[in-house]
């Protein structure tokens, strides 16, 4: 290693404490507000998890408050933020931490790791934000920094590279301030050594950071898997009774698990009469039909498209509505929805005045 430690870790808090954004979750140790930002912030953008984390902030100061709060209306207040297994997981940590803690999360790496929703990344970033405790965080952005400044050609998306990468960091962090070096490392690479032209005309390690010298930061770090996309065509069936619109709630081991959707047929291409022909149906009036909307996942292309329907028979419809309920135009507002469902009917639905 080129780099001295001491040297290293205080430039990087030294650049740190000059140049980090101010964020309300900066300005705490409080165990409970750090872990709700991190699991906030997770695969999503500080400008985009933000107004989330001020929410929930808001609306439960305490984790008595989130554990005490029905699963339906957390659900609710993480709409739109994807990735709903998050949610279910803050939701049981909560729980978990005020059954098995007493309300106070523990100052332990392995435990804090055994809690609901919490890996070795979020361990690692509570332990040292909150506790001082001098555990590495190594996210995408940290990832990025180390192998471009020490020339790391591992690929990083190879969960083996880790250890490599850990040994630099754990040489790397200083006891005495852990939270600020971790703290720094994320920023640095968030704000100055970025994926796409990073800073290195005027960057702090530019005469010792190997990508800069060997023009090599396009190229680092390596990452090679892929992600395989699978694109799906969802024909939502929007189905009109007096009480309102037929909705249900999607069922365990689904991306959307927990939150309330319509009855769906999925096809190869958008159409209503195949996929009814698929479930024998014919009996019904098509009152509407959207245009496609588009829902990008991390694993996943959806388009859907909603056709709204009117059933004469609902004899031959009841397996697919199975135990679902029809609800008003208030109840669906404030039931927990997929982004995609939530858009439509914003934007679509509700100016029919169907019901
Ligand atoms: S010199 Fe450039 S590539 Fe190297 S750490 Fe600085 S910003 Fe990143």
């Amino acid at each position: 290693m080129r780099i001295d430690q001491k040297s290293f870790s205080k430039r990087l808090i030294n650049w740190y404490l000059h140049n980090k954004r101010e964020l309300p979750w900066r300005e705490t140790t409080d165990p409970y507000f750090i872990w709700l930002s991190e699991i906030i912030l997770q695969q999503t953008r500080v400008e985009q998890g933000l107004p989330y984390y001020l929410n929930f902030a808001d609306k439960y100061p305490t984790v008595f408050d989130l554990a005490n709060a029905p699963e339906v209306e957390v659900l609710r207040m993480w709409q739109g933020l994807g990735y709903y297994s998050r949610a279910r997981n803050l939701h049981a940590c909560a729980k978990q931490v005020v059954e098995e803690y007493n309300g106070k999360f523990p100052a332990d790496f392995n435990k804090l790791k055994s809690l609901k929703g919490i890996g070795e990344y979020t361990a690692s970033a509570i332990g040292s934000f909150a506790f001082g405790l001098p555990t590495p965080v190594l996210d995408g952005n940290v990832f990025r920094v180390i192998a471009r400044l020490f020339g790391i050609n591992d690929d990083i998306a190879n969960p083996k590279s880790k250890k490599s990468f850990y040994e630099v960091l754990d040489q790397l962090i200083p006891e005495s301030d852990p939270g600020n070096f971790n703290q720094g490392m994320m920023e640095f690479g968030a704000t100055h050594c970025t994926p796409k032209n990073p800073n290195c005309e005027s960057c702090i390690f530019s005469t010792e950071c190997i990508a800069n010298q060997t023009n090599q930061q396009n190229q680092l770090p390596v990452k090679l898997k892929k992600v395989k996309v699978r694109k799906r065509t969802f024909n939502y069936l929007v189905v009109l009774s007096e009480q309102g619109v037929y909705m249900k709630q999607r069922g365990p081991k689904d991306i959307w698990e927990g939150l309330f959707d319509f009855p769906l047929l999925e096809s190869e291409t958008f159409s209503l009469e195949s996929a009814l022909k698929k479930e024998q149906l014919t009996n019904l009036v098509l009152l509407d039909q959207s245009e496609p909307y588009k829902h990008i996942l991390t694993h996943q292309r959806i388009n859907a498209m909603f056709w709204v329907v009117q059933l004469s028979d609902f004899g031959p419809f009841e397996e697919i509505l199975g135990d679902m309920k029809a609800y008003n135009e208030n109840e669906m507002l404030n039931l927990p929805k997929p982004k995609l469902v939530d858009n439509y009917l914003k934007e679509h639905f509700f100016s029919l005045h169907l019901i």
